[in-house]
């Protein structure tokens, strides 16, 4: 991009920190509970308390594999745990334990979406670690500290610098968030910072011939897609500016941590950050490595779902969903889990993923939640695709059903049942639409006169003629024989009239 005269070049890489959706803490069997009371779940082992020993929750263990996994890792078969020391009031042994060395797993990828093209990232590292407690500032005169956090599970997603602007860092972290929501490692809730984002950002410019690159500028805990994307944007820009100003280029140990601010919009100057070997890292003598068995991880590779990336695709080709659309079915597991189900029930997938994208997302926009959120269950979902794919109702009337069955009354009906209760099965009485169709020809002789004296008429008089014998019997004909029986009438004609 072009920016002050300048041929602009962000080079972004991203760290990642998610909360493993596990019951308990990292290390000690205190529960994971948002919102309790302050310092009520805590043990003397995430307050730090001398003599306190800790003991490995396997689940994170479990999850973290899960999603090293999904992400193309390489599991390591020898992974152990490091002391990274430092000092500030919401750590209470003034070590965070986290992985240095020999992390969890390694060198992997991360492919997604950007528009309909595939973008492929390539992620350092992730390991486990502890959270941190927080401080709290609603108190008059004194910082007080939460420790209720102190020791949650997480897991640091590292990327390889590889994306090139912030639309394409937030769409990263938009279809990593579905990701890890589809493998059920972690609710990933965002007010909750269950999700947290620290990118970090430098600029290659190239000026008259010239080609440098700014110092490297880490920004510490953004919470949510959009601070992600505006904090990349402000940077990039400030990035520039600064360099024209003072001409500084990156260079060993000027990397710098800044903060957000939503107010504001603008990135912030913050404490320096300590060099790796200021954090003291070293081996807990507390904890043992973690060897992990080949067979177990095979297992749990086993028990993988299909992702969001193959199932588009999958969805795409079986369903002939356009690929623009095909988030809407997608993007929410349990939606798409349902679209299957009602295909495998025996509906045609094709129609159910039409009515997907039409009525049924259009309901549950209105009540704003998901398609599985509507609480239809696939066996209802499914024949109600029936009921229009053997042509027993019209699509316009299947909508109306679908209403009817997010009703009180419809709530438990067989749709139908509905449909009889509602007038809108179709009729394949032959006589019925025959008295249609005479009734059609009728209201528009015109058109059947035209249609006769040129034939080359004939193909959209015919289609005009389906359509008003439609309408006339309130959409209740069957399409098919309503077509059989207006060509058989036109057929006709024109051999009387010849
Ligand atoms: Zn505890
Ligand atoms: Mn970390």
């Amino acid at each position: 991009m072009e920016l002050n005269g300048c041929l602009v070049e962000p080079i972004i890489g991203l760290e990642i920190h998610l909360q493993l959706a596990t019951r308990t803490k990292m290390f000690c069997g205190c529960a994971l509970e948002f919102g309790a009371p302050p310092n009520t779940r805590v043990c003397p082992v995430c307050l730090g308390l001398p003599g306190a020993l800790p003991a490995i929750n396997r689940a994170a263990v479990e999850l973290g594999v899960r999603t090293a996994l999904a992400l193309n890792c390489r599991i390591a078969e020898f992974t152990k745990w490091d002391r990274k020391s430092y000092f500030y009031p919401d750590l209470p042994k003034n070590y965070q334990i986290s992985q240095y060395d020999l992390p969890l797993s390694l060198d992997g990828f991360f492919e997604f979406h950007v528009g309909e093209a595939i973008r492929k990232v390539r992620i350092r590292r992730a390991h486990l670690e502890e959270d941190a407690g927080k401080n709290v500032h609603e108190l008059p005169g004194c910082t007080g500290v939460d420790l209720n956090r102190a020791g949650t599970p997480l897991l640091e997603i590292v990327t390889e610098p590889d994306l090139r602007s912030a639309e394409e860092a937030r769409e990263l972290a938009v279809q990593l968030h579905r990701l890890v929501r589809y493998l059920g490692v972690s609710d990933a809730n965002m007010q909750q910072g269950q999700m947290r984002f620290e990118p970090n950002i430098n600029c290659r410019i190239e000026r008259g011939g010239r080609v440098i690159r700014t110092p490297i500028v880490e920004i510490k805990n953004l919470n949510s897609f959009r601070a992600l994307h505006d904090a990349i944007v402000f940077e990039v820009e400030r990035q520039v500016e600064a360099w024209l100003e003072n001409g500084a280029v990156a260079e060993p140990g000027n990397k710098r941590n800044r903060g957000w601010d939503d107010e504001r919009c603008a990135t912030v100057a913050q404490r320096e950050k300590e060099e790796a070997h200021e954090y003291r890292y070293f081996p807990d003598p507390d904890l043992v490595p973690v060897v992990l068995d080949q067979t177990w991880v095979a297992g749990v590779r086993e028990h993988m779902p299909e992702l969001p990336i193959p199932r588009t695709e999958r969805f795409v080709s079986q369903y002939k969903v356009p690929v623009r659309e095909a988030p809407t079915l997608v993007d929410d597991r349990a939606t798409a889990d349902l679209l299957d189900a009602a295909a495998e029930l025996g509906a045609d997938g094709v129609t159910v993923a039409k009515q997907f994208l039409g009525f049924w997302a259009r309901l549950a926009t209105e009540r704003g939640g998901t398609i599985a959120g509507l609480g239809v269950d696939a066996t209802r979902i499914a024949e109600l695709a029936r009921l229009v794919s053997e042509g027993q109702i019209s699509a316009a009337a299947a909508a109306q059903i679908a209403e009817a069955m997010l009703s009180e009354r419809g709530a438990a009906a067989r749709p139908t049942a509905l449909a009889e209760q509602l007038g809108l099965l179709q009729s394949s009485d032959a006589s019925q639409i025959g008295a249609w169709v005479e009734a059609a020809f009728a209201a528009n002789a015109q058109a059947v006169r035209d249609a006769l004296e040129n034939p080359r008429k004939m193909q959209a008089a015919r289609g005009f003629l389906v359509g008003q014998v439609m309408k006339i019997s309130g959409g209740k004909a069957d399409p098919k024989m309503a077509g059989e029986l207006v060509s058989q009438r036109l057929t006709q004609q024109t051999a009387g009239e010849g």
